[in-house]
């Protein structure tokens, strides 16, 4: 067993962008299990746009993280000494923990994970662990999706994006992404089966969206907000539907935004937006792993991971979330060849 842990620990709030110092990684001796206690190795750490909120102490919707605490995180790992009855000895464990390549843990925020077969750990933790869910979730209950509706996703190429807009196909929507770049937009049309996908750093999207949708959108999933919120917002059709799963563009600012600009919609075109977390859904959670796992079986829902190296850089990689660095599900593989572990 090791002796000593690696973590990163909230030095100060960050003001804006993450700073070189706001966080601080750091080596320190591992805390001993007590009786009720495991140890567990963690083997991925999960990166999200929420941790910069989870940074902050703005109003949320868990506590922040405390300055001087260990950043915290959505982690998957293996149990390497257990005091806690029923908990064995190489199980897989996976939910709230530090951002840290060993945690103490009495077992609070954390489930068992059982992996469907020929599914590898990375993509059971990266799909059910969070992002899949709160596609299927948000989605299905919020947007209420019906075959020929037009469903816009922005973020679409990221890790709840992708998955949004193959549930939407898998509906009978036509699914319009957008997101940054020629090589995300190929990624969703020819890859995952999108109708079209809009570069929102080399095209107008106001514009496409006039030609990819004239008569209007049925749903857009947001996840973005700023400009481009503004230019779905406009062109919603009547009884249109806005599941406001997150507001990105906005994680680092400093003051708080205006609203949308087009707001007025919403009352003349009788608009529903419904912000939403996707913990308000703990108690359906097993619904949405078998269904999207059945899809995935099936195939008719792929999903691309962008798996880094090192713990050491986990700030600068949680960074490229903020100006579209990832490709795909963000993870950190804490431990070299985890998927093997
Ligand atoms: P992604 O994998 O989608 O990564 C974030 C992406 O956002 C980037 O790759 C980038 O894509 C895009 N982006 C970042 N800044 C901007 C900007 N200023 N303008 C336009 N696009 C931008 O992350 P997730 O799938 O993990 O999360 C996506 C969204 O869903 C976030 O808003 C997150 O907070 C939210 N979320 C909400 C949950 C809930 O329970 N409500 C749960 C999980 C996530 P590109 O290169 O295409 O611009």
């Amino acid at each position: 067993m090791a002796t000593e842990r690696n973590v990163w620990r909230l030095a100060r709030r960050p003001v804006g962008a993450i700073a070189e110092g706001d966080l601080v990684y750091a080596s320190e001796a591992m805390p001993e299990p007590e009786a009720g206690q495991f140890v567990l190795q963690v083997l991925y750490l999960s990166l999200d746009p929420t941790n910069r909120i989870w940074m902050s102490d703005a109003e949320q919707y868990m506590p922040p993280v405390e300055v001087g605490a260990p950043m915290r995180g959505l982690v998957a790992g293996r149990v390497v000494k257990s005091r806690k009855d029923g908990v064995a000895e190489g199980a897989l464990y996976s939910g709230i923990g530090p951002w840290a390549d060993f945690m103490v843990s009495d077992g609070q925020g954390l489930q068992p994970m059982a992996l469907p077969p020929g599914v590898p750990l990375s993509v059971a933790f990266g799909v059910f662990g969070l992002v899949g869910p709160t596609a299927y979730f948000g989605l299905l209950d919020i947007g209420r999706p019906k075959a020929g509706e037009t469903l816009v996703v922005s973020a679409a190429a990221g890790g709840v994006g992708q998955i949004v807009g193959q549930i939407g196909r898998i509906k009978g929507c036509r699914v319009i992404g957008i997101a940054g770049g020629a090589e995300k937009c190929r990624f969703l049309v020819d890859d995952l089966g999108f109708d079209a996908a809009i570069d929102h750093r080399g095209e107008d999207v106001g514009a496409r969206l006039d030609a990819l949708a004239p008569a209007g959108v049925d749903i857009n999933f947001e996840q973005v907000g700023g400009p481009i919120l503004d230019a779905v917002f406009a062109r919603m059709r009547l009884f249109g539907r806005m599941p406001l799963c997150g507001l990105i563009a906005s994680y680092n600012d400093t003051m708080e935004r205006q609203g949308p600009a087009a707001w007025r919609h919403m009352l003349m075109r009788r608009l529903t937006v419904q912000g939403f977390i996707v913990t308000d859904y703990a108690d359906r959670w097993g619904e949405a792993v078998a269904a999207l796992g059945g899809w995935m079986a099936e195939g008719r829902i792929k999903t691309r991971q962008d798996v880094r190296p090192g713990l050491d850089r986990a700030v600068a990689h949680l960074d490229s979330l903020y100006t579209g660095g990832n490709f795909g599900k963000l993870l950190v593989e804490v431990v070299p060849d985890a998927a093997r572990i």
